[in-house]
């Protein structure tokens, strides 16, 4: 097996044998010929382009378009055999095992001058001299071929003792320019919500909320009479979908404030990891994380995950075996949670690009919806309330009413960044108070566009069940 970097644009060094020849063994074993045909000549593949990649760079240097012709090639044949690779040996840590080798030779290759190489020789710092003198003495650097067990420090956040399991992730973090802690406590600042009452309209999900999540937290003894008298249980997972910008985050935080419970946000970008193999781990550690957390606080945890579409994507319509992985881990994930303390709320703006057993699992599904004028109004006294310039606007019901038409059909969020830009006119204007007009002016300024919400609501079929039935 050849090594060269998932990602194209750092240098190959060529062989790790014992990889190699363990891979070998395996296809050897392995009773699933098809299989073990396709992955063996998968790997002759890569070896041939990455010979050639070699030539090339020997001859005429790595700016050729056939250079960084073939380094696609590579790059997309690798990430394919090492999906294949682990998804049939899973034992064989084939990513971990590559990244670790790939490590060493850059290691040894480190007088190389490259801008990236900063930040994980950076990330290396503590690790580089042991790590060379042991190549040098020619001792092992390979990590135990054994499944790895993740392991969690008192706040729930994984550690290892093994220090090249440690420096694994350290440099993949590194190279990445991703780190490892995917679960983010919300810490409410001046700006975020404090409960509902911060919260502009969205009345029937607050209501739904409160009679499916708040009362049942905030009142054990009547949700134990609910769940005996009609079974009524804590949903353990709710989509919030729609447009963008109308308060799927925001209410969430609201929510965690009404049941002064913690939130975590996961960070999906952070999750979806570039390095095969690792998506389905990150979520997993995520998952296992919130659930400690909520064990050790005895109370419940809400985790967030927005962006639920960029790992929960329908599996329909990809072919990468690491996709169909991280679906597959998200399902388990979902179906894990349940048994346990936590409460996941996933967010997306593309419904119909989720997967459907992920659309499915969730115990319950909400359309978040544009404003409607009610709420435009709430949010634009919310707005103008502590300025001492808005004052004259809000004393007068029919300029509010003026701007609530003109505003509707934008979203929660395009509604204040419009506003501020009408502060901004009015102060302009020699330090007037703020009017219709700076509004109108604004919308144009700013560029905010409304969103197609008829093809928001046409992407589900979904009616709005009621929340409070967890399965
Ligand atoms: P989404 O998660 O649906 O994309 P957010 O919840 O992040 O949207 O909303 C973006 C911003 O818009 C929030 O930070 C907040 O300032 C504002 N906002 C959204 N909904 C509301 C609301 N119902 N009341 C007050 N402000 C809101």
């Amino acid at each position: 097996m050849k090594i060269s970097s998932i990602n194209s644009s750092k240098p190959s060094f060529g062989y790790d044998k014992r990889l190699n020849k363990s891979l070998q063994t395996q296809l050897g074993k392995c009773k699933n010929t098809v299989m073990s045909q396709t992955i063996a000549s998968l790997n002759d593949y890569c070896n041939l382009v990455e010979d050639n990649l070699r030539e090339e760079e020997k001859k005429n240097g790595p700016k050729t378009s056939l250079y960084q012709d073939l380094q696609d090639m590579l790059s997309t044949s690798k990430q394919m055999l090492s999906g294949f690779v682990s998804f049939t040996f899973p034992k064989l840590r084939y990513p971990d095992r590559e990244y670790a080798h790939y490590n060493r030779e850059f290691v040894k290759n480190g007088s190389q001058k490259d801008d990236w190489r900063a930040d994980v020789m950076e990330a290396l710092s503590e690790w580089t001299e042991s790590e060379l003198s042991k190549s040098k003495t020619g001792q092992s650097n390979n990590p135990k071929d054994e499944l790895y067990q993740p392991k969690f420090d008192e706040d729930g956040m994984e550690i290892t003792d093994d220090p090249k399991k440690d420096l694994i992730n350290k440099i993949s973090g590194a190279l990445s320019g991703k780190d490892k802690s995917l679960l983010e406590e919300f810490k409410p600042s001046a700006t975020s919500p404090k409960g509902f009452q911060d919260v502009a309209g969205m009345d029937k999900l607050k209501k739904d909320l409160n009679n499916g999540i708040i009362q049942f937290i905030n009142n054990p003894e009547q949700a134990k009479i609910d769940f005996e008298e009609y079974g009524k249980s804590i949903p353990k997972s709710l989509l919030l979908y729609g447009p963008p910008g109308c308060g799927k985050t925001y209410i969430t935080q609201a929510l965690s404030g009404e049941i002064d419970t913690p939130m975590y946000m996961l960070n999906i970008s952070k999750a979806g990891s570039e390095y095969i193999n690792m998506t389905a781990k990150n979520l997993k550690s995520a998952f296992d994380a919130a659930i400690r957390i909520s064990e050790k606080q005895q109370k419940p945890v809400l985790v967030f995950m927005d962006e639920i579409d960029s790992l929960g994507f329908d599996r329909g319509a990809q072919t990468w075996p690491e996709d169909i992985k991280q679906v597959a881990t998200m399902l388990q994930c979902i179906d894990q949670v349940k048994q346990s303390n936590v409460i996941i709320i996933g967010a997306t703006n593309k419904y119909n690009i989720l997967d459907p057993a992920i659309r499915r699992r969730f115990d319950s599904k909400v359309f978040v919806d544009i404003p409607d004028k009610d709420a435009i109004q709430t949010l634009l006294i919310k707005n103008l309330a502590p300025l001492s310039k808005g004052q004259k606007l809000l004393s007068s019901p029919d300029d509010l009413k003026t701007i609530t038409n003109q505003l509707y059909g934008f979203s929660n969020s395009s509604i204040c960044i419009i506003s501020k830009q009408a502060a901004l006119n009015a102060m302009e204007r020699d330090r007037a108070d703020i009017s219709v007009d700076d509004y109108l002016k604004a919308i144009k300024e700013t560029g905010e566009e409304k969103p197609d919400r008829k093809q928001y609501l046409a992407e589900t079929k979904t009616k709005s069940a009621k929340i409070g039935f967890g399965s």
